[in-house]
């Protein structure tokens, strides 16, 4: 006799109220081809949590609980960012709030220009990280969430380019295919981004489960 698993539910939340992280995830979910529906937190209205934690995984669990708790239902959140390392790892978990607002990627973006203007003096390129951890709680007080991870590499650029994308994007140049992240397809970024990676590590655990 199988035993069932959450993916029984057939719903997964997404707690996420980011527009650039939602059709993101829209696109990595679409060839996943499992019996899943996958509801953005926003359509039940549920609000963002206070991400009061100290680092990436704990922001994560906090929103994964925060959606599980108000939906009754398995739940999935990303928490992620730029750590730039001449900066302490700096915007790190406060990316998103970088120059105040939260959510303001202009500002966010003009901001992190102008604390690297100094060091722009070596004409050495300087190093950034796109992080991602997507944390997924089966419910609000699952005592063993799964933890997913991914991290990309780049370097900041003085000065933005490129439509596409979201947040830091325009700044994330990628050397070894002369392009910042922003002048990359969704579908390109996704194959290679942090987020890209973490779900693939998802995707893979998905179809451990949905065989066994
Ligand atoms: P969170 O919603 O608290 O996880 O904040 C994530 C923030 O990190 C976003 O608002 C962006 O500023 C930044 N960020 C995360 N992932 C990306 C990405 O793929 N591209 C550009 N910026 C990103």
């Amino acid at each position: 006799m199988t035993q069932s698993t959450w993916l029984d539910a057939g719903e997964l939340i997404l707690a996420s109220n980011n527009k650039g992280k939602i059709a993101e995830f829209e696109t990595l979910f679409q060839d996943l081809n499992l019996p899943i529906k996958v509801t953005p937190q926003g359509q039940l209205n549920i609000p963002d949590a206070i991400e009061d934690g100290l680092s990436f995984i704990e922001n994560a669990i906090l929103k994964a609980r925060h959606a599980s708790k108000i939906a009754g239902k398995p739940a999935i959140a990303d928490d992620s960012g730029l750590c730039v390392p001449l900066l302490g790892g700096a915007p790190g978990i406060y990316s998103a709030r970088y120059a105040g607002d939260h959510g303001n990627d202009t500002a966010n973006n003009q901001k992190l220009i102008s604390e690297l203007h100094t060091y722009r003096d070596t004409h050495q390129p300087i190093q950034g990280m796109f992080v991602c951890v997507l944390a997924f709680v089966e419910h609000a007080d699952d005592p063993l969430p799964q933890i997913f991870q991914g991290t990309w590499q780049g370097e900041i650029l003085p000065e933005i380019r490129g439509e596409n994308g979201f947040g830091y994007d325009p700044l994330f140049w990628l050397p070894e295919l002369n392009k910042t992240s922003a002048e990359l397809t969704k579908s390109d970024k996704n194959k290679i981004s942090h987020r890209g990676q973490a779900m693939q590590k998802f995707r893979e655990s998905l179809i451990a489960t949905h065989t066994k």
